[in-house]
């Protein structure tokens, strides 16, 4: 029986490090693969097309709505961001671990479809870190640090009751440590184990796994 691909949703406020973290992560887990949402919002920076994101008119994004590609999709600060459908599908199928960098919105849509996603869920040290890092990020105007900040205090960071584990990205290396343990642990789960255990158990002799 072969094990189906585990997806990881990783959801933060803007600022919090989240971006750092997993680029980490997925520099050295080669089993773990980006999912690679779609947006209507423009590149930033060096933001490449297929890479970051696959950047699409409001027109097309829309069209891919109507058409049912999206297995989640949100505004998020006045831009429309989602993820296919049918990536996901062929990763969980193929046995190939996923990782969503979703918002919160488009976490509560993903779990309720798959309850079996495994939710973190990245919090700032403090409401002070956060200014302080988005403010040395340079990348948002002040007014768009402004609203970031405010949409997190007022929404974003009560969400963290709904995901399975919180990282408190205060010094990096101890938050990517614990990020890595999470995927570590999860892969290591009885019922993500089958397949390697079957194998096990039959050098032993045994038939097959009596669940
Ligand atoms: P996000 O993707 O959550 O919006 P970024 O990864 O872009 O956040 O990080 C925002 C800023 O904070 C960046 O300048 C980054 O270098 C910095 N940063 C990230 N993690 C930490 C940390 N643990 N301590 C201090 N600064 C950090
Ligand atoms: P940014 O524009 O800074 O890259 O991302 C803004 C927010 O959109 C982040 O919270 C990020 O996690 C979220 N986001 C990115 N891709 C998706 C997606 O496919 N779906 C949803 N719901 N949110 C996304």
């Amino acid at each position: 029986m072969k094990a189906k691909g585990q997806i990881f949703i990783v959801s933060a406020p803007s600022g919090s490090g989240k971006t750092t973290l997993l680029r980490k992560l997925l520099e050295e887990d080669e089993r773990l693969r980006f999912s690679v949402s779609y947006t209507t919002r423009k590149p930033r920076g060096r933001e490449r097309n297929g890479k970051e994101y696959f950047f699409v008119s409001e027109m097309e994004f829309e069209t891919m709505i109507e058409r049912g590609r999206f297995l989640e999709h949100a505004k998020v600060f006045g831009n429309y961001y989602g993820t296919s459908r049918q990536y996901v599908e062929d990763c969980v199928t193929a046995g190939t671990d996923l990782l969503l960098d979703i918002d919160t919105d488009g976490a509560a849509q993903v779990r309720r479809q798959l309850p079996e996603a495994v939710t973190i869920f990245i919090m700032p040290p403090s409401f002070q870190a956060l200014e302080q890092r988005l403010e040395q990020r340079h990348l948002d105007s002040a007014e768009t640090i402004r609203q970031r900040l405010d949409w997190a205090s007022r929404e974003e960071i009560h969400q963290f009751r709904h995901y399975d584990y919180v990282v408190v990205n205060d010094l990096l290396s101890r938050s990517h440590d614990q990020l890595r343990s999470i995927v570590m642990a999860e892969r290591c789960r009885r019922d993500r184990s089958l397949e390697q255990i079957e194998n096990i158990l039959k050098s032993f002799g045994g038939d097959s796994i009596d669940r």
